[in-house]
């Protein structure tokens, strides 16, 4: 796992400094939304969604998506042995436009805005049900059998609403429906969500996966919201990372947003960490995904790395 060899007492040491963080969250749900930045990034650079290589066990992945994800993976199966309830929702918005240029799809605009056409929510669905769901579910899988992947129009489990007819099948959280997450975490399995809703006549829509992480943390009352996105955090200048921000309270984040420090992929994360922290979530975080169990970092050590946003 690691990859520096730490000698016996200082591996014992680190185990024992976990300890109070262990109790503190046994039992208690954190939801964690992957970025689809994040999954492709390991090092940075963007690797396509295709083509791909066949790994040893015949799944196809690129080299880098697959070392991000494994790592990923056993943060998630470390966190549920502990006795934390992990649930995970993910993106994946470079790899749905990765294969509709592949496909020749040219990606249509409104008033700026990307329009979701239904070819395009085609796509959408078969790249995030099809394949970034499965690939996170089978990296778990790994593991044990612990992993259940799941789409929004599962068991109810999110009723979409159009945002705006003009632009298609896109979609915002009408109402969550948390009965099917409860069921399989009772049973001891992590929920992988892919962020497709449908509404009552059985439509489905494209949902922001950060829209969708916040509606599910405040539903469940999570302890935590966790962003791994492909920042180190949220930055008062948004291109300077020496201006990371390690806590924020909702009041001062939403003051962010209206002034355009927080721009862009940045926005619907800020709006769901004030929106989840002033609606039962204890504390909501942005952290750099790219970075190798940075999850096991923020939750179990003093370190605290990223973001921090609070109520107050
Ligand atoms: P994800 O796939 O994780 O949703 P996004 O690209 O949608 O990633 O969102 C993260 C991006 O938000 C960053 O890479 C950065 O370019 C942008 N961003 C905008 N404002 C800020 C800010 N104030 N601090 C950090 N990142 C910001
Ligand atoms: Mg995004």
């Amino acid at each position: 796992m690691s990859q520096v060899e730490l000698p016996a007492p200082v591996k014992a040491a680190v185990l024992c400094d976990a300890l109070p963080y262990i109790r503190r969250f046994a039992g208690r749900t954190v939801v964690v939304k992957y970025g689809g930045n994040a999954l492709m990034a390991v090092d940075g650079s963007a690797a396509p969604i295709l083509p791909v290589t066949t790994g040893p066990d015949g799944r196809e992945a690129s080299g880098r998506e697959t070392e991000a994800l494994k790592r990923f993976a056993e943060d998630v199966v470390l966190l549920r042995s502990i006795g934390i309830l992990p649930v995970v929702v993910h993106g994946g918005g470079p790899q749905i436009g990765s294969l509709m240029k592949r496909l020749g799809k040219v990606p249509e605009f409104h008033d700026g805005l990307r329009v979701t056409d239904a070819e395009t929510l085609e796509i959408a669905r078969m790249v995030l049900v099809g394949k970034v769901n499965r690939d996170i579910v089978g990296m778990i899988n790994v593991h044990g059998p612990l992993a259940v992947g799941l789409s929004g129009e599962d068991a109810g489990l999110i009723t979409a609403t159009a945002r705006d007819p003009q632009l298609g099948y896109v979609g915002d959280v009408g109402a969550v429906d948390p009965s099917i997450i409860h069921r399989l975490v009772a049973e001891g399995l992590v929920p992988v969500i892919a962020t497709i809703g449908s509404d009552r006549a059985g439509q489905a829509y494209n949902i922001n996966a950060d829209t969708v992480a916040g509606a599910i943390a405040e539903t469940l009352k999570a302890e935590k919201l966790v962003f791994l996105t492909d920042v180190e955090g949220i930055r008062s200048s948004s291109d300077d990372p020496a201006t990371l921000l390690h806590r924020l309270s909702a009041d001062e984040l939403d003051a962010m947003v209206a002034s355009g420090a927080v721009a862009e992929g940045m926005v619907p994360k800020a709006t769901a960490c004030t929106h989840a922290v002033r609606h039962g979530v204890a504390a909501a975080h942005v952290l750099d995904g790219r970075v190798t169990h940075a999850i096991l970092l923020e939750l179990l050590t003093s370190e605290g790395v990223g973001t921090m946003v609070v109520a107050q």
